[in-house]
């Protein structure tokens, strides 16, 4: 617990933990008032696809895992399916079609097609402790794991996980990549990729034992063994959620111009509007602060081959969350692997002309929009989060 407060440099970004801390509080601050907005409130996504791996994805049948979606008289009209698919018709035609999603070449994700699935207000659904555990979540995250399996074999490349090949309890080494072995001369789309699902998955183990539930009294608190356990006592997996932090704000860094012209109008009223574009232009600011990372590092020369791996394993990862048996930690799970996705996207497929809001109107869809800026307030508030656990650690440790 006492490496839980890292300082110096973040390993292959151009930030230091002591810049992310710093600007933490403001960010989160804002972030939370920009996704009660109801532009970045409502997601809509197909929640109920069918795992393409396995056919038993061990459904949780706890009531914390339950959600309930918005009747879509809720939503403003323009985003509601019928107008989409009247504005969209012609453009979903265009795109690579696979059943129930799709994904253009330049996308790092599976993404609905905005026409189907049901609308969720986000600021009901707190991603806490739900209680989906055992074998089957066990089976997802070695899944995970596997996908950052770079030039080894292409077995799993495209189709995933192949059904009805069990996978081991244990992650073969090969998969694993904690910092100690950091100079093994991975490269380094390997280790970057290793951070991001790592990151993204103590980020959720963040948030479960933030919010973790006393299942005697039925009340909510943060459960310091739970972040100790799953967190803290393995310091690389901290670091990663501020790698991910970073990488985030450097998407948002880029994608600036482009976010500040979208079309945020009929959420609200106008109040509303400009409310959501002056929260989102401080987050812009810290971003372009904070988001010191250089994506021009990866994938040059020789490696420039390994984009399109990174990009299929990714998109698996993206499919995986339909093997998800809990419906809030799919929920949550496909919003933040899309909004991952979609940063992924805006550093390395997109180039200044691409991100010029004038000539590419149609460079981002409102979901991705909406999944980027959640999954950074997400993480914005796993750091919050660390920095209720070290006040709890402080306190245990003066006590003791
Ligand atoms: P797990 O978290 O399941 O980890 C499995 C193994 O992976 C560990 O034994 C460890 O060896 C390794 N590991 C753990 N963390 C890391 C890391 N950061 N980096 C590298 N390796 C690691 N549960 C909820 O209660 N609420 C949720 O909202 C929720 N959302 C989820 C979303 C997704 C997409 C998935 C796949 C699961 C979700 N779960 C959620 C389940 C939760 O993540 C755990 O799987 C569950 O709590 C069981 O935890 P565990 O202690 O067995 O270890």
């Amino acid at each position: 617990c006492s490496n839980s407060n890292p300082t110096g440099p973040i390993d292959t970004t151009l930030c230091d933990f002591e810049t992310v801390e710093s600007v933490n509080d403001d960010l989160f601050a804002n972030l939370h008032e920009l996704v009660a907005m109801p532009f970045f409130k409502f997601f809509q996504v197909d929640l109920y696809r069918e795992c393409p791996f396995w056919s038993d994805d061990g459904s949780c049948s706890s009531p914390s895992c339950a959600i309930t979606s918005v009747d879509e008289s809720q939503i403003p009209e323009r985003w509601r399916a019928k107008s989409l698919s009247k504005l969209e018709g012609s453009k979903i035609e265009e795109r690579h079609e696979l059943p129930g999603c799709y994904y253009r070449d330049s996308d790092f994700c599976f993404l609905d097609d905005n026409t189907d699935g049901d609308y969720y207000d986000l600021t009901l659904i707190p991603e806490r402790y739900t209680g989906y555990a055992g074998p089957d979540t066990a089976r997802i995250w070695r899944s995970i794991y596997e996908e950052n399996c770079f030039g080894l074999s292409e077995v799993n490349v495209i189709s995933g996980p192949t059904p009805g090949i069990s996978v081991p309890d244990e992650l073969p080494d090969a998969f694993k990549n904690e910092d100690n072995n950091e100079d093994d001369g991975q490269c380094l789309e390997k280790r970057v990729y290793y951070k991001v699902i790592s990151g993204l998955h103590a980020s959720i183990s963040t948030h479960i034992c933030q919010e973790y539930l006393n299942q005697t009294t039925g009340e909510w608190y943060p459960n310091l063994q739970c972040f100790i356990n799953r967190v803290a006592s393995h310091p690389e997996r901290l670091q990663y959620i501020y790698f991910n932090t970073v990488l985030l704000l450097r998407a948002i860094s880029r994608v600036g111009p482009y976010l500040q012209a979208f079309d945020y109008c009929s959420t609200g009223g106008h109040e509303d509007d400009a409310e959501t574009l002056a929260k989102l232009s401080n987050v812009i600011s810290i971003a372009q602060r904070a988001g010191q990372f250089d994506e021009t590092l990866l994938f040059r020369g020789e490696n420039a081959v390994l984009k399109e791996e990174f990009k299929e394993h990714f998109r698996n990862v993206t499919r995986i969350m339909d093997c998800v048996g809990c419906d809030k930690c799919r929920l949550w799970g496909k919003i933040q692997t899309t909004g991952i996705a979609t940063a992924l996207k805006i550093l390395f497929e997109l180039d200044e002309k691409a991100l010029d809001p004038e000539t590419n109107h149609n460079l981002l869809q409102r979901s991705e929009v909406v999944a980027l800026i959640n999954t950074l307030h997400r993480f914005s508030e796993s750091l919050a989060a660390v920095d209720t656990f070290r006040k709890m650690w402080r306190a245990t440790s003066v006590e003791e």
